[in-house]
């Protein structure tokens, strides 16, 4: 399970988030920010594969991707026997 928040504040709405998700699930807001642009943001979160290709290309550091990790505990192979 993977959540994208965006730091509304900070989008200058280049939409290059937009172009590269793969699951195309990043939006433009119908509404402006305090800086005049529309920002970006995520509709159907639950899409989110979590790859981080929307922060990496964000030039303004707008995007968190937070991704969670299974943790498997188990045995080692020696301990088995
Ligand atoms: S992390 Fe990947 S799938 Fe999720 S919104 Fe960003 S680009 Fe799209
Ligand atoms: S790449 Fe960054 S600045 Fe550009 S629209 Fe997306 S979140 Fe906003």
């Amino acid at each position: 399970m993977a959540r994208v928040t965006f730091r509304e504040d900070r989008c200058k709405g280049c939409e290059l988030c937009k172009l590269v998700c793969p699951q195309k699930i990043i939006i433009s807001a119908d509404y402006v920010n305090s800086l005049g642009f529309r920002p970006a943001t995520v509709k159907e979160q639950e899409k989110c594969t979590g790859c981080t290709l929307c922060a990496l290309i964000c030039p303004d550091i707008v995007i968190e991707v937070e991704k969670e990790v299974e943790v498997v505990v188990g045995k080692s192979i020696n301990e088995r026997q």
